[in-house]
């Protein structure tokens, strides 16, 4: 089967590689349909991920084809439609049964991490039961593919760390697919203001076609003084920090309103400044997460019915043959416009 395999920091190629095979019970291998390529991804690529090792075909997001299942798997059968959920969870052990599926004992983010991943026409999928999820028929196969990863993430890390309440305000720190997938999950809450910040006036553009009730370009205007102003001097409820840098994780602190929450979701490579001279007491929650996909079930009804356009994030679509351009286009987001890119693979 053809396969997107990481080589080492800047290096992937589009491989010939031997079937997956069953290697546990509870395992299922699926055939892929749609895929698509993550931040992390590219995080994986330039070498921030030493627990990706040369040799792994990457993905941990897409829809499918369930093809053959292990002894232990009764509930999906050959022929099932399915989305993969990017956390493998076993349901069992303690932190499956607190909802903490992102730190199972045996699983969490292991796909196109520790385990071969989904940018191939094939791949096997640990814990199959509990990180599977059966697609209703005539669903949009594209649009779900977007409930792999970012909506899950950008609702459970950011909204629900992040306390949205009806008539709250939420300030984004950050208008990329994750940043995006936050803002159009804030909305099942009803906030008063959602605030959009980030560099780039096309993702700004995009941000108010979602919903957001003003954006500022941090390129060109000060984000603290321009929240300050629209918020009658207090700051936001809610800042939902999505980029991953030390200057936005500094900004979120200065954006924060006394009783709010910064909930950060951006993948963090170096130390950050933490401004407790100026936050001791003022009342604030920080929190971090990695996605548990606990929401998945709810997100995927709320697509299904048609009130979360989730196709919306979709920008540009490939066949797994081209994924190496596809890797080249969202790579280049500030001149291609990328945000989601959907690799057809069958
Ligand atoms: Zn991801
Ligand atoms: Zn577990």
């Amino acid at each position: 089967m053809k396969a997107l395999v990481y080589h080492g920091a800047g290096q992937t190629s589009l491989d010939e590689r031997p079937m997956p095979q069953l290697a546990s019970p509870t395992d299922a291998i699926v055939k892929v349909t749609r895929t698509t390529i993550c931040g992390t991804d590219l995080h994986i690529l330039k070498g921030d991920v030493p627990t990706c090792e040369p040799g792994r075909i990457l993905g941990h997001e897409g829809v499918g084809i369930v093809y053959q299942v292990g002894a232990a798997v009764s509930t999906l059968k050959a022929g099932d439609p399915v989305l993969i959920s990017c956390i493998s969870s076993c349901g069992k052990c303690d932190y499956c049964r607190r909802g903490m599926y992102s730190h199972c004992a045996t699983g969490g983010w292991i796909l196109g991490n520790r385990v071969d991943g989904t940018q191939a026409e094939y791949v096997r999928i640990p814990h199959a039961e509990t990180s599977l999820y059966r697609i209703p028929p005539g669903a949009d196969k594209d649009a779900l593919v977007m409930l792999s990863d970012i909506l899950p993430t950008g609702f459970e890390c950011g909204v629900l760390n992040g306390k949205v309440e009806p008539g709250s305000t939420v300030a984004i720190v950050g208008a990329g697919p994750i940043g995006l997938a936050s803002l159009l999950t804030a909305q099942f809450y009803s906030p008063a203001q959602i605030v959009m910040i980030d560099r780039d006036p096309y993702r700004l553009e995009v941000a108010s076609r979602f919903g957001a009730t003003a954006c500022v370009d941090s390129g060109v205007d000060d984000p603290v003084a321009k929240l300050m102003k629209l918020t009658a001097g207090t700051g936001a409820d809610c800042v939902i920090e999505a980029v991953g840098v030390p200057e936005t994780f500094e900004l979120c602190q200065a954006l924060v309103a006394p009783g709010g929450v910064i909930a950060n979701v951006g993948v963090h490579g170096v130390k950050a400044d933490l401004h407790l001279e100026s936050l001791w007491d003022r009342n604030i929650s920080i929190t971090t997460r990695l996605v548990d996909t606990v929401s998945t079930p709810m997100l995927l009804k709320t697509v299904h019915a048609g009130r979360l356009s989730a196709a919306s994030l979709i920008t540009h679509r490939f066949k797994l043959d081209d994924v190496l351009k596809a890797y080249e286009t969202f790579g280049d987001a500030a001149r291609s416009h990328a945000l989601k890119v959907i690799i057809e693979v069958a």
